[in-house]
């Protein structure tokens, strides 16, 4: 079966007369569970609930590859699902490498309460594989591929095999592609993390994370820090995500499409100083985004003159909702300096194309552009 097909099928219930095609929520806090609960599968909902199994289920196939079996754990965020892995991997004189343009909270959280804990920070760009320089010794390696917000690209496969040679773990933060438009585990990751408040669910409108691996291990680790820390989803999120995963193959296919039409159209403008996609063959890490990805992500960043450059456009644009995050269905972008805490210009614009038909959106861009320059 070809995987948009296993991906819409997946979310389906057994084919049991008289019972619905999709499985409604479970809400629970303790389930019946009399005598040893030893053999009982659901005992408390902060350790495991029917619904989080389902969307496990889902989302573990995604992340397998050929021959590679994956597990998946979810999270109530992206940012919970990147706290587990820190957590259970990480003692007291262990050395992470970071990207030094990794997503801020991930390097805030890494900073400001793992390296106080005594974990010592490496920090290296994405671009070039740069991290290969800062693994010796390392227990975690954290690479994030595309980068946001600067759409930079490294190879997955060549840091994996340099740092499995050090001894050291790998986790990828997966978030722009989603299993569908790249798979860590079977480029060599012991970790595919992600946000799927972006472009797995899409819709904007529920939080959500998940961490898969191969190793039972490292899984049971997983299962521990989030039953043990609460960073547990509710049922109704984990349904709404079962409900939004089986549209992924259509959304991710229009959104993806519609981006690389945007980044291409933004190359043409005299306005745009550059334009900052992987799927653009001029992107220094377009080659290696080919072998590893299977779609490029709906996420285009590009640079205007300056800040009120980037404020006009905004505010001109008809078609682009002004807000953060990413990977939703409607077209997004914000003005991305507005937060700190990234290596970018003033007017540095991250957007985020959505499904609509792409005539209207690069006529409201062209038109956005001309007000702006
Ligand atoms: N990783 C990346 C690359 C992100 O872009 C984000 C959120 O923007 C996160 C992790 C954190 O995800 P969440 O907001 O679901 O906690």
């Amino acid at each position: 079966m070809r995987e948009t097909t296993r991906i819409i099928r997946s979310t389906l219930t057994e084919a049991k007369p008289g019972e619905p095609l999709h499985a409604g929520p479970v809400f629970a806090a303790p389930y019946h569970a009399p005598g040893d609960p030893a053999g009982i599968p659901y005992t408390y909902a902060r350790s495991h609930n029917p619904t989080w199994t389902e969307l496990e289920k889902v989302i573990g196939q995604m992340e397998s590859g050929e021959g590679s079996s994956a597990s998946a754990i979810v999270f109530s965020s992206g940012m919970a699902a990147c706290a587990a892995v820190f957590g259970a991997v990480l003692r007291p004189g262990d050395v992470a490498v970071l990207p030094a343009n990794a997503y801020y909270a991930a390097r805030v959280l890494m900073q400001d309460y793992f390296v106080k804990m005594g974990i010592t920070l490496r920090t290296a760009p994405t671009a070039n594989n740069a991290q290969v320089a800062q693994l010796e010794g390392a227990k975690l390696l954290w690479i994030e591929s595309p980068s946001n917000p600067t759409m930079e690209v490294a190879d997955i496969a060549l840091l994996a095999e340099a740092a499995h040679r050090e001894g050291a773990l790998v986790a990828v933060d997966n978030t722009t592609p989603t299993p569908m438009g790249q798979r860590p585990l079977a480029l060599g990751a012991d970790f595919s993390v992600a946000s799927d408040t972006k472009a797995m669910t899409g819709h904007s409108d529920l939080l959500l994370g998940h961490v898969a691996v191969r190793d039972p291990e490292l899984r049971a680790k997983l299962d521990q820090w989030r039953t043990l820390t609460g960073a547990v989803l509710g049922p109704m999120e984990a349904w709404l995500a079962l409900r939004s995963i089986a549209t992924l193959p259509l959304r991710l296919e229009r959104a993806c499409q519609n981006a690389q039409r945007i980044a291409e159209f933004l190359s043409t403008r005299r306005e745009v100083s550059a334009v900052l996609y992987p799927g653009l063959p001029q992107h220094p890490g377009h080659a290696v985004a080919k072998k590893q990805m299977r779609y490029f992500g709906p996420v285009v960043s590009f640079i205007l003159r300056d800040k009120a450059a980037a404020e006009t456009f905004l505010s001109k644009a008809q078609l682009i909702t002004d807000a953060t995050s990413f990977g939703g269905i409607t077209t997004t972008a914000e003005r991305r300096a507005r937060w700190g805490g990234d290596a970018i210009p003033e007017g540095f614009i991250r957007l985020s194309a959505g499904c609509e038909d792409i005539a209207d959106l690069l006529e409201d861009i062209a038109q956005a552009l001309e007000a702006a320059q």
